[in-house]
């Protein structure tokens, strides 16, 4: 990998962004202009791409035709629907896949032995963490700065920062202005136990100028 820092996309999906999806996630349309901003910055400047998507089915234990939008979900994102499809730009770089199943750690070494990758990991649960590939990945990526952004703030972007965060040595940055919540919580709630655990709240455009310049 030619640079230390990576992109993180978090559940950047049709059902979650937009507001005919499944599981709006309301304003996240608001956000796709930036969510492009930043892919474009990260491909077009030769920095890897690591995103997660929600990849279910029907007997995934989030699943509930009776959620109660805590634990459970009406259906969203089921495997190979359109409504999981990320929205937006998404560059000229083949996107590899790191899939729900146990890899081998050779296989996840050939997807990122590479100057630049753009990889995505499915999921089946908010947290991608409970992938059992997610800290093989990290592990071997060793990334210096993970920079995250994407929906929900509340759910999965909370999830990528707590697992990222039990890897040591990563300096974690949030791009405020590229995240939406689903309110299950004050978004500046969340934002104060991310900084606590040690998570730089910032912007699209202060992560730009110090990637820029350095
Ligand atoms: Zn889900």
């Amino acid at each position: 990998m030619k640079k230390d820092t990576v992109f993180w996309d978090v559940d950047t999906q049709f059902d979650f962004m937009r507001p005919e999806g499944k599981l709006y996630v309301a304003g996240a349309e608001e956000i796709i202009e930036k969510v492009r901003q930043v892919r474009k910055f990260a491909l077009e400047n030769g920095f890897s791409v690591i995103a997660d998507i929600d990849w279910h089915s029907t007997d995934d234990n989030e699943i509930s035709e009776t959620p109660d939008f805590k634990q459970t979900f009406p259906p969203h994102c089921m495997a190979g629907s359109a409504g999981g499809e990320r929205v937006g730009y998404l560059g000229e770089l083949p996107i590899e896949y790191v899939e729900i199943d146990p890899m081998a750690e050779d296989a996840v070494r050939k997807l990122i032995d590479k100057d630049q990758f753009h990889i995505v990991v499915r999921k089946r649960s908010v947290d991608v963490f409970e992938n059992p590939n997610t800290d093989m990945l990290v592990h071997l990526v060793s990334p210096k700065a993970v920079v995250v952004f994407g929906v929900a703030l509340d759910f999965c972007v909370y999830y990528v920062l707590r697992g990222l965060a039990k890897h040591a040595d990563i300096k974690l940055s949030l791009l405020k202005d590229a995240v939406k919540g689903l309110q299950t919580r004050p978004e500046q709630d969340v934002f104060n136990e991310l900084e606590h655990m040690g998570v730089e709240i910032t912007e699209f455009s202060d992560i730009k100028r110090h990637l820029q310049c350095g």
